[in-house]
């Protein structure tokens, strides 16, 4: 058999310790937030906090590290390249490159077997069951092509940093605006660990819902479906079967209705001539490729 060039990865056992605690700490601070804090600790600097935070980090990981580097949907202006790159790493759902290889797989396998993260094999698994057993991407010849880019490379090296400068941010407007410590810890807990806590799931809920729950107006050979609520969360990330029928199509909502931010943001970067060679297949096409409006 030739080369895997997308081969899984055996990490080493400490690491999944770390996932574990990437999964498990924003939950519990999650929990804990909104059960003794609401209304006490949390007010609209929190609020928008979380909000602000959520739109930076959530644009990163889908302009950023889905549509611009897994998929090649449209060419940017390096500092546009490193920018969203770098809010994607604030996310805290790995470097850019292993994230961009893990998910070449992904479309390369979808719901058959060597898909890293397929409900087939249950939905908890496709959530996030799936970090834990071995299923990321970070070696072979295409995770290399993608490390071509120095700008890549350099986000990559710096992904501790970018990570611990998410969390830093939202804690120092907090304790920068209410000037007391109780604003710092109140920043980091909702801009920073609550922020991360919902940004996983709804990246999560598109590998496990929206392979689920939804329509499918397009044939596709895995089961993926448009799902609108995972779609207004991830900023157009749930009209997942559209984005599976064309992977690189730069926009994922194809009507009027299905609202995509991810789109918004791409055709602003394209107005201020910061993008270019933005990908769409035309009407024609994607009326031929349909089985239901
Ligand atoms: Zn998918
Ligand atoms: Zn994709």
């Amino acid at each position: 058999m030739s080369q895997d060039p997308l081969p899984f990865h055996e990490d080493p056992p400490w690491y999944k310790g770390v996932v574990l605690a990437v999964v498990v700490i924003p939950f519990l601070l999650t929990i804990w937030a909104f059960t003794t804090l609401w209304g006490q600790h949390a007010g609209w600097l929190e609020l928008s906090l979380l909000i602000g935070m959520w739109i930076i980090t959530g644009l990163g990981i889908s302009v950023g590290y889905h549509r611009m580097l897994t998929h090649g949907a449209f060419q940017a202006h390096p500092a546009v390249r490193a920018t969203f790159l770098a809010f994607g790493s604030m996310a805290m759902q790995d470097k850019p490159s292993d994230w961009a290889a893990t998910h070449k797989r992904h479309h390369a396998h979808s719901d058959q077997e060597g898909d890293p993260h397929s409900p087939l094999e249950g939905f908890w698994h496709a959530h996030f069951g799936w970090l834990f057993r071995d299923r990321f991407v970070r070696s072979g010849p295409i995770y290399e092509q993608i490390r071509s880019d120095p700008i890549v490379r350099m986000i990559d090296r710096n992904y501790f940093h970018l990570i611990l400068a998410g969390l830093l941010i939202p804690a120092l407007i907090g304790g920068l605006v209410t000037l007391s410590w109780m604003g710092l810890w109140t920043g980091l807990l909702w801009g920073g660990f609550v922020r991360v806590f919902l940004g996983h799931h709804i990246t999560w809920s598109v590998n496990s819902v929206t392979h689920m729950f939804g329509t499918r107006p397009y044939e596709t050979t895995d089961k993926a479906r448009n799902n609108a609520i995972v779609a207004l969360l991830g900023f157009g990330e749930g009209w997942h079967n559209n984005h599976h029928a064309f992977p690189r199509a730069a926009y994922l909502g194809h009507a009027w209705y299905q609202i995509d931010p991810g789109r918004w943001t791409i055709k602003a970067l394209e107005k201020l001539g910061l993008a270019w060679d933005v990908w769409m297949p035309d009407e024609d096409t994607r009326r031929n490729r349909r089985t239901s409006t």
